[in-house]
């Protein structure tokens, strides 16, 4: 179809007339609404330029004009402001509105790695999150050239989109002149827009553990500096080829460059699954049936034996809590944080392979490798082009999902503390340079070795985190995941992993088909928000005094905190949401509340007092008791590392002998524990030794 007859329709779409379509379900899309639009911008113009326009309204108008909006973009857009141009409103003539087509259908939509030259100069939209973003700066529309040998203005149209300064290559546009400058470029008669670059990858659920690939956007006018790093968006525009420069010009391979038409954001998390009505029955019939938990459980990481609660936890956690905005504008978060400190060997980062690969949205990073920056982002200075752009980091860019970190007790005390800080404010604020706020709406799940390679069941677990102490406090759920010799577990364990390796599948099939499970947590997140009943708040509030009360009196520490009441509430909204259930009910909030007792005693229970100690899970003080026990593990450790022991075990008189020397009351007692907890072997009569 010719460009002309395109022109024609157009003037017919955005004119006064109310268009009368003959076929279905047309009624509503009438250009009508256009006109409106348009004689607004007439009465105020030229403040405002630009006008939004739904696909879908031009493809039921005429899919012959739409068709060409996708092939020819270039070409329609101008047609359309030309269209335009040439009808008459009330106020102001028209003649350069600017023409955004917004909301192209999902098949429209090209996946970044997918990009090839067939869509160059095409009409498309590309779901992305935004990884850079450069300063906005005006760039010329039209740039003027003062003739330095007549003193004639030369003005020369720019290339929207392109670096390069076009210059009057055809001389001075002075008759009598006409020479090639000298030219200086100067104020009167140039023309500026906004211009911004950004540099934007393919959305995280999309990769699935692939590395990301870029594309570079060119924003300008009404939707430059609209975005932020980090968010996530919609985009549609055009794609160009760009041919890259290097230093002798003459690479022969382009560079796509998206000049982008409209900008939609798109912040709901799961937004691009397509879940149907079959699916949603499905897993309201394995919810009436009360199977659907087991379902789940029976899903995460199958390849994984045992571990239950850690699975349950981490099944928790997918399915989140919900955040809650106070009064006063202050927000409470609704992520579930979760961290396993544990021996080696226990499957720790197979799980977090799991979830990284999994998770609709999901990020995963090891602690030896990584920076305060990497992980909350940074401004930092482009070397090409010496402009401050936004870099996000990783708990930015899992924003709304699950960030993964292996090897916590490898990271700094300055990354782990913009870790937390991130988690707990749920943003992250960056004033270098360029000022940004980044959401951090991520929850967390962490693996860390313990520092002396085996977990110390007599150290506070924040000893054996390196600069863990405050990270660990906001933890809602602590693992502690020992590697003890146990011939029943062993056996089922052995023979778990010994038929994986042969293949045989029957153990490790998930109960639900992964692509299902996706899908219910997407539903489940999207659709069901618990609220809990008065039973469920008593039950909460129960749990809370009475495990406080276990110490009253007797010790002055605290088992638990407000913090872990909170906790408490996030996980019994996530097991209600984990039902498809809109209320906590008492089974959700006794299921909330056994996990935390169970996790709390893992981690926080004295072992010679049997009280909860918060300090020890928390704040960093041991008390005495522990104390004794770290003082008793050294002493067998010094006696069975001297070169006069029997099989590098210490005897036990000798034990009894330097316990009293250093007044340690009731060591006896003590290294009975120790030795029933399985901490202490008794390699033959009379003698211990560290299971380390
Ligand atoms: P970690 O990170 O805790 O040091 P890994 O995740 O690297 O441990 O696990 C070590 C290996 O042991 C993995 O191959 C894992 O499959 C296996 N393994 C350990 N525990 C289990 C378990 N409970 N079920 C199945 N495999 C296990
Ligand atoms: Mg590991």
């Amino acid at each position: 179809m010719p460009l002309e007859a395109i022109e024609e329709k157009l003037k017919r779409f955005f004119g006064p007339q109310y268009y009368v379509n003959k076929g279905k379900n047309h009624k509503e899309l009438t250009p009508k609404r256009y006109w409106d639009d348009l004689n607004y911008l007439s009465a105020i113009y030229p403040d405002e330029k630009c006008l939004w326009v739904e696909f879908r309204h031009i493809e039921t108008f005429d899919k012959e004009v739409s068709d060409f909006l996708l092939n020819n973009p270039d070409e329609w857009l101008q047609a359309a402001t030309d269209a335009i141009s040439e009808l008459d409103f009330a106020v102001h003539k028209l003649p350069d509105i600017r023409i955004r087509v917004f909301g192209l259908p999902s098949d429209l939509e090209v996946g970044i790695s997918k990009l090839r030259d067939i869509h160059m100069d095409t009409f498309l939209a590309i779901r992305c999150i935004v990884s850079k973003a450069s300063e906005v700066r005006p760039a010329f529309e039209k740039a003027a050239f003062l003739c330095q040998r007549c003193g004639y203005i030369t003005i020369v149209d720019q290339a929207k989109d392109s670096d390069t300064l076009l210059e009057p290559f055809a001389g001075c546009e002075n008759d009598s002149c006409g020479k090639k400058g000298p030219f200086k470029r100067v104020k009167e008669g140039a023309v500026t827009y906004n211009h911004q670059y950004l540099k934007i990858q393919e959305p995280l659920e999309t990769l699935r553990g692939k590395q990301p690939e870029f594309l570079n956007v060119s924003c300008s006018d009404e939707i430059a500096g609209i975005v932020n790093a980090g968010d996530k968006l919609v985009i549609t525009g055009v794609l160009k080829g760009r041919p890259k420069t290097n230093k002798d010009g003459k690479l022969k391979f382009l560079e796509f460059i998206f000049v982008a038409n409209s900008i939609e954001k798109s912040d709901a998390d799961y937004e691009n699954m397509e879940i149907q009505q079959d699916d949603i029955e499905y897993y309201k019939d394995l919810s009436r049936r009360g199977i659907l938990k087991d379902y789940i459980l029976g899903s995460i990481a199958p390849s994984i034996f045992g571990l239950e609660d850690v699975k349950l936890g981490i099944a928790l956690q997918l399915f989140g809590g919900r955040p809650v905005i106070m009064p006063d504008g202050t927000r409470k978060r609704g992520d579930i944080h979760i961290l396993m400190v544990g021996d080696p060997g226990v499957a720790k980062s197979q799980l977090l392979e799991f979830v990284a690969n999994f998770a609709p949205r999901a990020i995963s990073f090891s602690g030896k490798s990584t920076s305060a920056a990497g992980l909350t982002g940074a401004a930092v200075k482009d070397e090409l082009d010496g402009k401050w752009w936004i870099q996000p980091g990783a708990l930015t860019l899992a924003d709304g999902g699950i960030c993964c970190a292996d090897e916590v007790e490898k990271m700094k005390a300055e990354t782990l503390g913009s870790i937390h800080e991130a988690l707990e404010q749920q943003m992250v604020h960056i004033q270098k340079a360029v000022k940004a706020d980044l959401w951090t709406r991520t929850a967390f799940l962490g693996a860390a070795n313990p520092k002396y390679g085996r977990y110390d069941n007599y150290a506070p677990i924040y000893e054996q985190v390196a600069h863990g102490d405050a990270f660990i406090s906001r933890m809602d759920l602590l693992f502690v995941l020992k590697d003890k010799p146990n011939q029943t577990f062993d056996r089922k364990l052995a023979k778990h992993i010994l038929q994986t390796l042969r293949g045989n599948n029957t153990t490790t099939e998930p109960k639900m088909d992964l692509e299902h499970f996706r899908k219910c947590i997407a539903y489940a997140r999207t659709n069901v928000f618990p609220e809990l009943t008065d039973e469920s708040e008593e039950m909460i509030i129960d749990f809370f005094v009475k495990t406080r009360l276990s110490t009253e009196g007797k010790s002055d520490t605290v088992p638990i905190t407000a913090r872990t009441l909170e906790a408490a509430f996030r996980l019994a909204t996530a097991h209600a949401r984990m039902r498809l259930s809109e209320t906590i009910t008492e089974e959700d909030a006794k299921n909330a509340v056994e996990l935390l007792l169970r996790n709390l005693k893992e981690v926080g229970v004295d072992p010679e007092t049997g009280l909860m100690d918060a300090d020890i899970i928390a704040a960093g003080k041991s008390n005495s008791q522990s104390k004794k026990i770290r003082d008793i593990c050294k002493i067998i450790r010094d006696l069975s590392e001297s070169e006069f022991s029997k099989n590098r075990s210490a005897r036990y008189e000798d034990i009894l002998e330097r316990c009293s020397e250093k007044k340690i009351n009731g060591a006896e007692e003590i290294i009975r524990k120790m030795a029933e907890a399985g901490d202490l072997l008794r390699p033959e009569r009379g003698y211990y030794k560290l299971i380390t």
